[in-house]
């Protein structure tokens, strides 16, 4: 099977099971189930992320790792005990080696089952046949230029069709406990949207909660590249972050 993504480091991949929802006379299967050429091959990141869990899972998965990117978990299953490569926390990078295959747990043979978790195990299959299926750094053109125009209104800065300075000047901090209410939030949140982070239960409400702090962080780390006390979860006036969503860096 032919992968955009891969999810063993050697790019061959031969699909044993693939992902059934539960129905009459069928069990559900919640990932798709893979072999490669070789009897262990190595297991990379399908996307840049987070590590978000590594350990063993006593109701079948084995020893397992969960990898979050704008809050979709890629998950994979029955690695070899004690191959576990990266830890909670850490940053990993698309093709990255995870671990090595195994068939720990209740695993047929050696064999990586993936799956995708985003509140509720979802078919991974467009998560390996496409280009840049976690919308990672990367959005339609006309996205940022609703941004910027929203930002430009929200701000009193005169519309333009590129970033300048004197829009970035014109910025201001924003976090839970400034400017909360600011129309900008609402202007920003729906950007975040659109880049696939995800706002949780209240969406698009105009208020920088909690929530959004979490999305800044995230994005302060992954996409800004700050790191330490910078990673503070606030937009700070004609700042990194703000030069950053702004295109300015
Ligand atoms: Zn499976």
């Amino acid at each position: 099977m032919e992968l955009k993504n891969n999810i063993l480091k050697g790019g061959i991949h031969y699909l044993t099971s693939d992902y059934k929802t539960r129905n009459s006379n069928r069990k559900a299967h919640n990932g798709m189930d893979f072999v490669g050429p070789n009897k262990v091959d190595d297991i990379v990141a399908v996307e840049d992320g987070i590590v978000n869990f590594t350990g063993y899972d006593s109701s079948g998965g084995g020893y397992w790792v969960s990898i979050k990117t704008n809050g979709i978990e890629h998950r994979y299953f029955h690695l070899a005990k004690n191959t576990i490569r990266v830890k909670k926390g850490e940053t990993v990078k698309k093709g990255q080696v995870i671990a090595t295959m195994g068939k720990t747990g209740n695993a047929t043979g050696y064999n990586v089952h993936f799956a995708i978790y985003n509140k509720g195990y979802q078919d991974p299959k467009p998560y390996l046949m496409n280009d840049n299926p976690f919308n990672l750094n990367k959005e339609p053109e006309n996205n940022f230029h609703t941004f910027l125009k929203g930002v430009q209104q929200a701000l009193n800065v005169s519309v333009t069709e590129l970033p300048n300075q004197e829009t970035l000047n014109k910025t201001i901090t924003l976090s839970q406990t400034k400017n909360n209410k600011h129309p900008v939030v609402k202007v920003l949140q729906a950007y975040l949207q659109s880049l696939g982070y995800d706002l949780g239960k209240y969406g698009i409400d105009g208020i920088y909660g909690p929530q959004m702090a979490k999305i800044i962080k995230e994005y302060q780390e992954k996409i800004v590249g700050l790191k330490g006390n910078l990673v503070d979860g606030v937009i700070t006036a004609k700042k990194y972050t703000w030069q950053k969503l702004l295109k300015l860096s």
